[in-house]
């Protein structure tokens, strides 16, 4: 209705792109087939989008494999690359409120976050990355002899990146930012769910002046140009006879599961090396000495944000039994003001999650919780009758043996588990597969350091949580993954060291 589309922040934008970009090109897939992608909010279909298998990541490895062998990319000067970056984040800022507005009809999220800190966030990333692009030095090194021995830090050739759905845009930017700064080229699969908006960045990033080849977008199924991807031994073999440098650079969003197939891929191909972000069951930890208010607030948004699509969620609220009660009574009056609809709407705090399968998935944790007797707070089913919506959910009374407390459900579900002292909330925090994310609300500083020290996970926020920012590092301890992005860390995913070594004096 009119009233409704009045609510809208702004209008719908318009799908201009939904072709494979291979070599500069938008072209069809080489069977001709498409998918569809959908609107979280209806369910309905938004646009039909090539769909990628192993021919078209033939061709877009060939284009990415001849724009790294014969250049001009790697061989330009690191400054004319690193303009190129600027002059793409220059654009992206101008289109900003439309690629906003087709990452909420992609994806779900709330158009606000999308606009205010996600689109601002992707163009920091990438002025971040082109801040680096000429200032990646090698070293001169004292040899035990009468060399000059130098390390030429060098890129390592044709990137392979799979990205999730959760932020199409973020993880598009944190791995195409460094990768392109170090000089490589790169194949990249976006995410079946939200292949749009890394259509259109792409097709700016060209009118910003990268040459063609450089970046090639391929949309696709995971176990069908995924695999291939991941499997790509060499376009060019026959001609080379040498295995391609292809560097696998993968972001999972949910699976580890699915980051063992990627990496048993690689091994049985040709060792390309592999970073991987995966799961996690985050812990957050609520001292005895928190401000309640404040630690109630901030447990919320680690667990809901982003409809809990979160990698880092703080999945698992472990709270001091002497301010347990008060929080849970707090937690529930919280989550039952969390604002869920429409997220193009204002003033809106949660959307859809992304599609029927995660929508079921989430759902069918909530009835574990129920059946393993767990005390459901509020929520625990649909909202509404279409789209995939469901209730802010919290659980009280969760023990550490629950599916709930030990799988990443990847929704709005929050788990609340009491504990009496420090010793059993490490003991208890640690005992996980997982190791990517831990939150710590306190204001004691000895706890604080304790905790940080203690907990095996890759990040730690004290006191807050979900801060991304281009210059610190990500990644996983135990089976959250391997490796680190962002930050100067994600430079070493894509450089090789080679050692020249020269006799000072010729023979
Ligand atoms: P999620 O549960 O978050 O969707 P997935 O691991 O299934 O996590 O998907 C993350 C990315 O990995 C997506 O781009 C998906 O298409 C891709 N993917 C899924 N299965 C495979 C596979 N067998 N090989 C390579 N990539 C895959």
């Amino acid at each position: 209705t009119a009233a409704a589309i009045e609510e809208l922040i702004i209008p719908p934008v318009q799908v201009n792109y939904t072709k494979l970009l291979i070599n500069g090109e938008f072209v069809d897939a080489a069977s001709g087939k498409t998918f569809p992608t959908l609107d979280p909010r209806t369910g309905e279909v938004i646009a039909h989008v090539a769909e990628a298998d192993s021919e078209d990541i033939n061709r877009a490895v060939s284009a990415a494999r001849k724009a790294f062998d014969e250049g001009p990319w790697p061989k330009m000067t690191a400054y004319e690359r690193s303009r190129i970056l600027l002059r793409f984040a220059d654009l992206v800022e101008k289109h900003s409120d439309e690629l906003a507005a087709l990452e909420t009809w992609n994806n779900g999220k709330p158009f606000e976050q999308a606009a205010k800190t996600e689109l601002p966030l992707f163009v920091r990333l990438f002025h971040y990355y082109a801040g680096w692009a000429d200032k990646i030095h090698g070293l001169t090194v004292p040899a035990d002899g009468p060399y000059h021995v130098q390390t030429l830090h060098e890129p390592i050739g044709v990137a392979g990146q799979i990205i999730p759905w959760n932020f199409p845009l973020i993880i598009f930017a944190w791995k195409v930012g460094p990768a392109l700064a170090c000089g490589n080229t790169i194949v990249l699969k976006a995410a079946e769910q939200t292949p749009l908006t890394a259509l259109y960045v792409a097709k700016l990033f060209h009118e910003a002046g990268l040459p063609p080849g450089v970046l090639n977008i391929v949309p696709g199924y995971g176990p069908t140009a995924g695999a291939a991807l991941a499997r790509h031994m060499d376009v060019d073999k026959v001609q080379l006879l040498q295995p391609l440098a292809l560097r696998l650079q993968i972001a999972f969003t949910g699976s580890t599961d699915t980051g063992k197939v990627v990496l048993e891929l690689a091994a049985k191909s040709n060792l390309k090396q592999v970073t991987l972000e995966l799961g996690g069951k985050s812990p957050f930890i609520v001292c005895e000495d928190a401000d309640v208010d404040k630690a109630v607030e901030l447990a919320h948004f680690a667990l809901f944000f982003n409809q809990g699509q979160c990698c880092c969620a703080g999945s698992r609220t472990f709270v001091h039994e002497r301010v347990y009660d008060e929080f849970l009574e707090k937690s529930k009056a919280r989550a039952l003001r969390r604002t869920v609809g429409d997220p193009f709407k204002k003033g809106i705090e949660q959307g859809p999650q992304i599609d029927a399968q995660q929508f079921e998935k989430i759902l069918r944790y909530i009835r574990s919780g129920v059946e393993s007797s767990a005390t459901l707070e509020c929520g625990g089913g649909r909202l509404g009758s279409k789209g995939f919506y469901i209730q802010p959910t919290v659980f009280s009374g969760v023990q550490d043996d629950m599916l709930i407390a030990k799988d990443e459900i990847f929704g709005p579900v929050q788990s609340i588990l009491k504990f009496n002292d420090l010793d059993d909330v490490i003991r208890r925090a640690n005992a996980t597969r997982y190791g990517l994310a831990a939150g710590v609300f306190t204001n004691n500083l000895n706890t604080a350091n304790t905790l940080s020290r203690a907990l095996r996970a890759g990040t730690v926020w004290i006191n807050c949580f979900d801060v991304f920012d281009a210059a610190i590092p990500i990644g996983g301890y135990k089976m959250s993954g391997i490796g680190r992005e962002k930050g100067i860390y994600s430079l070493h995913n894509y450089l090789q060291v080679k050692s020249v070594v020269t006799p000072l004096k010729n023979p």
